[in-house]
């Protein structure tokens, strides 16, 4: 089985959509074996998204991200990272498709509701950056 980063962003708890949103997630036949909701530090959202660092939108993402609690998870299944990829719908939510969680909830590409890790490389180390291994169950 395969694991997973996965945030649930300020747009979506401050709806009140935490539970919402995990019911997508384990319909969809993943499991959240690590879930805890955090306030991210400015530092924790700059190093999170670092790869953006260059882009137009950094100063924006980083904002938004420490503007309300998120709520930072581990999924498992098979296949994770692309099942929850493809749960979650594309980055713009005017793009993703039906039954997704960026269509059900997200407002705009800014504040599109939930990451999910793009590669086994990332997803490991993300999920280090928020969670100890004993945390994962
Ligand atoms: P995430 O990494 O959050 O799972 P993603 O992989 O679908 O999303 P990325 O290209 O990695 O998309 O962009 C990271 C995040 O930066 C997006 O989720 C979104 O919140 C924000 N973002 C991306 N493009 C834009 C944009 N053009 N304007 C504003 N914010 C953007
Ligand atoms: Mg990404």
């Amino acid at each position: 089985l395969e694991r997973t980063f996965s945030i649930i962003k300020p747009d979506a708890t401050k709806r009140n959509l935490t539970g919402s949103v995990n019911a997508v997630i384990e319909k969809a036949g993943l499991r959240i074996v690590a879930q805890k909701r955090i306030q991210m530090t400015r530092q924790q959202a700059e190093t999170f998204y670092g790869v953006h660092k260059d882009r137009p939108f950094f100063g924006e993402l980083v904002d938004f991200m420490i503007s309300a609690p998120v709520v930072v998870q581990v999924l498992e299944g098979e296949n994770a990272i692309a099942k929850y990829r493809e749960v979650m719908g594309a980055t713009n939510p005017a793009n993703a498709a039906e039954g997704t969680i960026r269509k059900l909830f997200a407002n705009s590409v800014g504040e599109n509701s939930v990451h999910g890790s793009d590669a086994p490389e990332t997803a490991a180390v993300e999920i280090a950056q928020f969670f100890a291994g004993n945390e994962i169950v």
